[in-house]
């Protein structure tokens, strides 16, 4: 049974907890959507919903149905994941949806906390920053489904909330725990039912984390979750696991399949056709996706075994625009999806048990048409980016899902090194 229930607002954060649970020490399995049956066994279950930019009612009733399973799996504690650059909009969906979570599950209190000091995002005085921008500075502010004009959180947080929204300041956390918890002891007093916490390094991380060990409900980024581990070790409950990462054995052919427009992604590719079978689809000079879908096929057959092989429909930025300008830039992103998403079925019945997607967007068509129910989370093999073991409707495989950015030069070609 999960010691740690998690409910994350979108899929690639979702991975992101799942990551940092297992690094500290949790096997952790992602399941995708509500569950619909009896969870995977695990130390903390991750439930990916995809209810950042949902209407708020959608989001709440999703949450408490994810909640509701999580509970009656066994789950001790809740954490309510979402991004780390606190992406909603006056309406929420980050306060109704923690409200909600702290009536069932009777928190008195719920700590926020999106702070993610590595990847530069820290909290000072209620204000968060991205690097050494304010959140409403740093383009946030332009964000196109959650654009954030305010950094100050008990602000933000106000406006989304009815219980009272207080802080625990920089001078406070950077005592420790002890001072933490009395810190959220003194709010809970005066009334307050939600606390923002300054954290602007990974040692506050932990400390808060430790402060929060009895806490029904935690909210926040990733970061913060990686106190909690150690709070079920310190109660017995969580034996040490050198093995948190491991996954079953791989078997089976080995492919990539990229979506993703990003720079990284197109330097990656760039590498790794002078090292892998490639073939680069022309989206632009041939925008049909059944044609599209018969030249990858007819391309890839002979070509799979244990070397991997690159399909990509990646194009540089003007390639990009000029096919937006031409179908809309729906219709091109998604006709885009419809075409990987059929290939990495075609590559699956062929044999394919190691499969690396580039893209987020990309990511999400890929995991819905090959029916992929629950990810156990294995090792890293860039930060951010673990291998994966999936199950659901089809055949089990490995599949390493890449946000479009995230990676290095070298990514596809030491992927398969690491699985
Ligand atoms: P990232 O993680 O880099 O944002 P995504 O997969 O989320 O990557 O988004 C990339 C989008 O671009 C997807 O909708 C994909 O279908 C689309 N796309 C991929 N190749 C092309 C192309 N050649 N022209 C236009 N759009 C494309």
């Amino acid at each position: 049974m999960p010691l740690l229930g998690c409910i994350a607002d979108d899929f690639t954060g979702a991975t992101d907890l799942a990551s940092t649970l297992v690094r500290q020490g949790m096997r952790t399995v992602q399941v995708i959507g509500v569950p619909d049956g009896p969870l995977p066994e695990a130390d903390a279950v991750v439930v990916a919903l995809k209810s950042r930019t949902a209407p708020v009612g959608d989001a709440v009733a999703w949450s408490l149905a994810a909640c509701d399973a999580l509970l009656a799996a066994g789950a001790t504690q809740i954490f309510h994941k979402y991004c780390s650059t606190f992406d909603s909009t006056p309406q929420g969906n980050i306060g109704p949806v923690t409200e909600a979570l702290m009536k069932r599950l009777d928190a008195g209190l719920a700590l926020a906390c999106p702070a993610f000091p590595t990847n530069g995002r820290t909290v000072f005085q209620g204000h968060l920053f991205v690097g050494q921008a304010l959140l409403n500075e740093s383009g946030m502010e332009n964000h196109p489904l959650t654009p954030m004009r305010d950094a100050n959180l008990v602000r933000v947080l106000a406006a989304q909330t009815e219980g009272g929204v207080g802080l625990v300041p920089f001078a406070v956390v950077d005592q420790g725990a002890a001072a933490i918890r009395r810190a959220f002891s003194g709010l809970r007093d005066a009334g307050r039912r939600h606390a923002i916490v300054d954290a602007v390094t990974d040692a506050h991380l932990m400390a808060i984390g430790e402060a929060a060990a009895l806490h029904p409900l935690i909210t926040g980024g990733s970061g913060v979750a990686m106190g909690l581990p150690e709070n079920f070790r310190r109660a017995g409950l969580l034996p040490a696991r050198e093995d948190a990462a491991s996954l079953p054995p791989h078997t089976g052919h080995a492919a990539v399949l990229a979506g993703s427009c990003s720079r990284a992604t197109l330097a990656q590719i760039g590498l790794a056709r002078d090292h892998m079978p490639t073939l680069e689809l022309d989206v632009l000079a041939n925008p049909d996706a059944e044609a599209l879908t018969a030249e990858a096929l007819a391309w890839m057959g002979g070509k799979l075994g244990a070397e991997p092989i690159l399909i990509a429909a990646s194009a540089p930025p003007d390639k990009v625009a000029a096919l937006q300008a031409k179908l809309g830039r729906e219709a091109a992103g998604a006709l885009v999806e419809a075409v990987l998403a059929r290939v990495a079925e075609a590559l699956v019945a062929g044999g394919v048990r190691r499969l690396l997607v580039a893209g987020g967007e990309t990511s999400g068509a890929v995991v819905q048409r090959l029916g992929v129910a629950t990810l156990r989370i294995g090792a890293e093999i860039d930060p951010g980016v673990p291998w994966c073991f999936a199950e659901g409707r089809g055949p089990a495989l490995h599949l390493a899902l890449k946000s479009g950015n995230f990676g290095a030069r070298d990514f596809f070609l030491k992927a398969f090194e690491h699985v």
